[in-house]
């Protein structure tokens, strides 16, 4: 295979690539984005790849959310606030259940670029005479390559670098949030978990809490810790961020390399890094004393997000996206639909993961709830005949998208797909012998101005039905499971782990 750099994707195939019209301009951007410091640390990196290895194993759980589509208008207090919170409260409800750690990824602080079925779409715009006339306009793909306003479809590289700020605003307050005391459990009530209106599920919360502060305070006294950092949540936990590096562009100008070695978030945990390596991320230098074996070697980092994943449609074997993901050290994601054939997997995964480190490659199944049973039992087939240890995911939003019957101009999806391609894959994996390791959810926190929570999916206990999803829909890509649904999913998986 040739020799990999963190540019080496330019000579490949690139899929949903974004032409900007001034080439000058996007250098001089790029240049910008080199400039600027990482957002997350290879320290922070190499704690959640040991973290995934746990997963993989069966030993910790994985819970991945947040919005299909964030925008730069949700880079603000109360909406940041919600999302934690939300995160916070399944992680709680899933660890009451599940008995094991639970690992925490946002989609959040960079999970702007989308990959469009179409380049382009028609749609209604105003004409002089306030009538409104059918035109065609690039289609919106971001936050971070154009606006959602028809008016400034045309791809800005500017918005490459508020993306960057955006994202550390974010994180930033993600991270003020967390040290400031947000998640200790003695408060989850705060967690604005009080806007739920169905008196039923705050009934089960309260129970989850109060069984969960009993147990924390019995290992308090049994181990004599005053609180602290115990991953399943008690004063203080981690929260990893992710998002699909769909520019690569942004993506190799945080491509930094550094020295990996035993984490610094994770005392106990062993060292990460290899013996002899085949993988791409392995800066050889043979003048450096790394090369003598007196220092770990050097490998490349992204740094704009711990956990970052190839969609469907940009997974080609011989792409620009395989190609760069190869060479970099995070733990990394790939969306597995109906279309991977078996032993394009599999080679996908030799590729990906040359060293086969446990839990480096997360399998992110999207496959529908009515086609989970005709693809998932090959896909772990496959897998199982080789030496990879994977992270088994289920993504039960993606294939599972539907249009409204009251609103063709709506799209939406019914809670109950969305279980039973969750409760398939729980199943599915318990007979072949391996392990759901996590699940991989588009949902929101977020409320409107009176309180109410989103109405883009269908179902759930709040059993709202297709004529109700105008009443407060507001995402700009993908329908979102709201507050009620997205705790309805935590309870039934949490079922389902303690089962
Ligand atoms: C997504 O996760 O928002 C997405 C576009 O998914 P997929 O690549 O699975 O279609
Ligand atoms: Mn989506």
């Amino acid at each position: 295979m040739s020799t990999w750099t963190p540019s080496s994707w330019r000579d490949k195939p690139i899929a949903q690539d974004v032409t900007y019209p001034d080439p000058a301009h996007q250098a001089r951007v790029v240049r910008k984005l080199q400039h600027l410091p990482p957002l997350v640390s290879h320290q922070e990196v190499d704690s959640l790849a040991e973290q995934m290895a746990e997963v993989a194993a069966g030993r910790a759980f994985l819970l991945q959310g947040g919005d299909c589509a964030e925008l730069f208008d949700y880079c603000s207090e109360t909406p940041i606030e919600h999302k934690l919170s939300l995160i916070l409260i399944m992680s709680l409800i899933l660890l009451n259940g599940a008995h094991l750690p639970i690992v925490r990824i946002m989609r959040i602080a960079g999970q702007y670029a989308k990959p469009r079925s179409k380049p382009t779409e028609v749609v209604d715009v105003p004409d002089a005479n306030g009538n409104t006339e059918k035109k065609e306009v690039l289609s919106f793909r971001g936050d971070n390559v154009n606006g959602y306003d028809v008016a400034e479809r045309a791809p800005d590289p500017d918005r490459l670098v508020a993306a960057y700020f955006h994202s550390a605003a974010t994180l930033n307050y993600i991270r003020t949030l967390l040290a400031s005391g947000f998640a200790d459990l003695h408060k989850p009530l705060e967690w604005s978990f009080s806007y739920v209106r169905n008196p039923e599920l705050l009934q089960q919360f309260t129970n989850v809490v109060e069984k969960l502060q009993d147990r924390l305070e019995f290992m308090k006294v049994a181990t004599g810790e005053s609180g602290g950092s115990e991953r399943g949540g008690t004063q203080t936990v981690n929260i990893f961020t992710s998002h699909e590096a769909l520019l690569l562009e942004y993506e190799e100008a945080f491509t930094r390399a550094a020295t990996s070695g035993p984490s610094i978030s994770a005392p106990n945990s062993r060292p990460t890094t290899p013996g002899p390596s085949r993988s791409a991320s392995i800066v050889r230098d043979e003048r450096s004393p790394a090369a003598s074996g007196l220092l770990p070697p050097k490998r490349f980092y992204n740094t704009s997000a711990h956990f970052i994943w190839i969609g469907d449609r940009t997974r080609q074997l011989d792409g620009a996206h395989i190609e760069y993901f190869r060479g970099i050290a995070n733990p990394i994601g790939v969306k597995v639909g109906p279309t991977m054939k078996p032993d394009e997997l599999v080679r996908m995964l030799d590729i990906l993961n040359p060293d086969r480190i446990p839990g480096k490659v997360t399998l992110i199944s999207r496959y529908g709830a009515a086609k989970i049973d005709d693809y998932l039992p090959g896909h772990i087939d496959a897998v199982k005949a080789t030496d990879h240890v994977v992270v088994w995911q289920c993504d039960p939003m993606h294939g599972n998208t539907k249009t409204s019957a009251a609103d063709a101009s709506l799209k939406t999806r019914h809670f109950s797909d969305v279980m039973h391609e969750i409760t398939r894959a729980f199943e599915i994996h318990r007979e072949k012998g391996t392990v759901l390791g996590g699940v991989h959810l588009e949902l929101t926190g977020e409320l409107n101005d009176e309180g109410y929570s989103v109405t883009e999916c269908i179902g759930g206990s709040m059993e709202l039905e297709d004529k109700d999803l105008s009443l407060n829909y507001r995402t700009y890509c993908d329908p979102r499971l709201n507050y009620e649904q997205s705790l309805d999913v935590a309870f039934q998986v949490s079922d389902y782990l303690a089962a």
